[in-house]
């Protein structure tokens, strides 16, 4: 018998595995511990930050980096014998004819000559890119490795005593996309983004980090939500999306102040038969968001 996890069975268990993660979430609303593991990883998608926070818990180690075997060896660190890898999915890409109504459903062709793809029934077709499946891709955590130390910069450490810099590079981020950033009072709220005036105002009054937050919270806004028209029904979703986008951004970047307040709505009024569809748009949302938002700040630090 074989007894080896075949490829594609193992990808459909960690396929399931992010499915029950997404439902435990929405029974406990537990944003905070979820966006924990975003802050520290990045760089992954949330599929993957997923199934690396539940696996570092099911085995008791505390993920920080990984990289795949190979990419340790490169830089100078080996995967200590008897180590279990952890699992990341990597999708699988194809190039494939885009026309509409065209029968070659098969491979592209590629030409060295021009270094493009064209289709074998009319080489003017549009040729893209398409998510085919994901396989899955074995991977270390640091404290598996020995080595030569390598340089763990994270962006706490960059940051230290860069507060004016942080909001420095989140002004030029909206300003990037023509926003102005005004500091004065917001009425009731804390702070606003209008797209409408392409204009975010932050109110002045509170300390320097909570005003870091709702700044971040406001590109949140600018950033996702330019053309949703159903703000109103809504309005808890949008709101946890541009406040989960605050939190991963300060977590990463230590600028949590004392006074913090995040509120998240909950999951439970996100709406019917889409509810789990939508935690998914919105997990993918904050990542990306947050992530757009890091490398920004890191360029400009
Ligand atoms: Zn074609
Ligand atoms: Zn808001």
């Amino acid at each position: 018998m074989n007894t080896k996890t075949k490829a594609s069975d193992r990808v459909e268990e960690l396929t399931a595995l992010i499915d029950d993660k997404i439902d435990a979430l929405m029974a406990d609303n537990d944003w905070v511990n979820t966006l924990k593991f975003m802050s520290t990883q990045h760089n992954y998608s949330w599929q993957n930050q997923f199934l690396l926070w539940w696996q570092g818990l099911a085995t008791g180690t505390d993920i920080t980096y990984v990289r795949g075997y190979k990419q340790w060896q490169e830089i100078g660190r080996q995967v200590r014998k008897g180590e279990e890898a952890f699992d990341v999915l990597a999708p699988l890409i194809a190039r494939r004819c885009a026309e509409k109504g065209c029968s070659h459903k098969g491979r592209v062709i590629y030409n060295r000559a021009t270094k493009s793809f064209y289709c074998p029934v009319n080489e003017a077709h549009r040729v893209e890119q398409f998510l085919t499946g994901f396989r899955d891709v074995k991977v270390f955590d640091i404290s598996q490795t020995e080595g030569d130390p390598i340089k763990m910069i994270t962006f706490k450490d960059k940051c230290e005593n860069a507060s004016d810099e942080i909001w420095e590079a989140l002004v030029s981020l909206a300003e990037s996309h023509d926003f102005q950033v005004e500091l004065r009072s917001a009425g009731s709220a804390e702070g606003y983004c209008s797209h409408q005036l392409k204009k975010i105002v932050i109110d002045p009054s509170n300390d320097f980090g909570y005003r870091v937050k709702v700044l971040a919270h406001e590109i949140g806004h600018l950033l996702l939500h330019a053309d949703i028209k159903d703000y109103a029904q809504q309005r808890a979703r949008y709101e946890t999306e541009a406040e989960g986008v605050a939190w991963v951004v300060c977590e990463a970047l230590g600028v949590h102040s004392d006074g913090d307040d995040y509120s998240f709505g909950y999951i439970s009024t996100w709406g019917g038969e889409n509810t789990k569809a939508n935690v998914k748009k919105s997990l993918s949302s904050i990542q990306k968001t947050s992530k757009t938002i890091l490398d920004f700040i890191e360029s400009s630090l």
